[in-house]
């Protein structure tokens, strides 16, 4: 599962990890695998003190995590399970129920065990 990787900072985030150098835009995202990911943002980041004694607002790591969300695969998935096709026809109904009538409507007599035409 691959993750966003949010830099909130106003300053572009530059920071070694596993042996490369991984660069985020100030409020911009990089692409990371969800468990490097965690690594990442839990990682130790030097902290730098300006002149003033302060915390030099470069050397402050304002990351997130996103999930990136798989659109096609979510509409895929709402579609399936709105659907319900008819085996013996491939008619689509938009209900449970309204596929039950649409067999018994169509293929109530295709069907030789009484007992099944019974049950719809
Ligand atoms: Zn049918």
């Amino acid at each position: 599962m691959r993750v966003r990787v949010i830099n909130k900072n106003v300053h572009d985030h530059v920071e070694k990890f596993k042996g490369e150098i991984i660069t985020i835009p100030s409020m911009g995202s990089i692409e990371m695998g969800r468990d490097d990911a965690v690594l990442f943002l839990g990682q130790y980041f030097a902290m730098k003190k300006g002149s003033n004694g302060l915390q030099t607002s470069e050397s402050k790591k304002i990351l997130s995590l996103e999930p990136i969300l798989d659109v096609k695969a979510m509409k895929k998935e709402a579609v399936k399970t709105e659907e319900h096709v008819c085996n013996a026809c491939g008619f689509v109904a938009k209900s449970s129920s309204g596929l039950k009538a649409h067999v018994k409507a169509n293929h109530a007599h295709q069907m030789i065990d009484d007992e099944a035409r019974e049950n719809l």
